[in-house]
């Protein structure tokens, strides 16, 4: 059995060892500094305020023009501040749709619309002003807590910064450090920990306050207070946002207001959690598996 709700680390694959989190897409390029694959079109226009609406019109994908599709023919339609949950196994596909909404790659065959707006016919810098990305293992930055928070938004007001902070938690753990939210931070994250690397990538997001979130759900344990602030976070982060979550925890899955399945580059299966249930496919068999494995976990475990 493929690992449903396991580890995902195609996302992590094509931004690489570059960066595993930024409040705004957009700035990966700005600090990669590398040619994208993808360019603006000549008559690209900026693309207006979004409200968060995602429509695939058949959708296919290849990674090159020797490779195989790895998309075949995908339609969706999210509506604004739908949370999105993909699912399936590795290599099924859900990567390659994030990527294709941030326009890291451009589809080859269909379209995509946000707002109406092909995402091809706009620029990108654009695009990605829209959208926000949190992956597993967030990006530090040296600097002071502050300034990471900072990329969220360089204008941000003090009062804005202040209020972020605190509605991520973030205010908590920096006033354990002397110098607080001046507390100097390494590039490598020593100093903090997996948990609050995510707090910090997730007040950067309320900061650069996007219309679409991206979202590789951790995997990784931390500890049982961490853990809850990230979860209470995550509820603030996600509120009137379009988000895709690679997903991996039950409950966020469980709370999605679209589930898809994807396998072999396709939707297997769409709806919320009940409406998968009863119809009674791959979804189910998946779930009362995890559930089952859980479960039992749960009683050797005594928790
Ligand atoms: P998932 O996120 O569900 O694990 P992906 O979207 O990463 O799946 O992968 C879908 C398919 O595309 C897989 O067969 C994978 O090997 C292939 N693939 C992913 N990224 C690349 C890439 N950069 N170059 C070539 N093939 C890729």
């Amino acid at each position: 059995l493929w690992r449903f709700w396991g580890p995902l680390s195609a996302l992590s694959k094509v931004y690489s060892q570059v960066l595993s989190a930024m409040a705004s897409a957009e700035r990966i390029f700005e600090i990669l500094d590398t040619e994208p694959e993808v360019k603006d079109r000549r008559d690209a226009k900026d693309m207006k305020r979004i409200r968060g609406e995602v429509v695939f019109e058949d959708v296919s994908f290849r990674y090159g023009e020797e490779k195989p599709d790895v998309l075949h023919g995908v339609n969706l339609r999210i509506r604004p501040g739908q949370r999105v949950a993909l699912v399936g196994p590795t290599g099924a596909g859900k990567s390659t749709i994030v990527n294709l909404l941030m326009r890291f790659y451009d589809a080859t065959g269909g379209r995509i619309l946000i707002d109406g707006q092909d995402v091809k016919a706009v620029t990108l810098e654009s695009l990605r002003r829209q959208m926000g990305i949190v992956l597993q293992d967030s990006f530090i930055f040296s600097g002071t807590i502050e300034d990471n928070l900072r990329y969220g938004n360089e204008d941000a007001s003090d009062e804005a910064l202040r209020l972020a902070a605190e509605s991520v938690r973030i205010d908590k753990f920096a006033a354990q450090f002397p110098d607080g939210f001046g507390t100097q931070v390494e590039e490598r994250g020593s100093k903090l920990s997996v948990g609050q690397r995510q707090l910090l990538a997730f007040g950067r997001v309320l900061l650069s306050d996007p219309r679409i979130l991206i979202l590789d759900e951790a995997t990784s344990s931390v500890d049982t207070e961490t853990e809850q602030h990230i979860q209470a976070a995550l509820q603030t982060v996600l509120e009137g946002r379009t988000a895709f979550i690679i997903a991996h925890r039950l409950s966020t899955i469980r709370d999605a207001d679209v589930i898809l399945v994807v396998k072999d580059g396709r939707i297997a299966e769409q709806g919320s959690h009940e409406e998968l249930l009863q119809q009674g496919g791959l979804y189910k068999k998946l779930y009362l598996t995890q559930y089952d494995m859980q479960q039992s976990l749960a009683m050797q475990t005594g928790a």
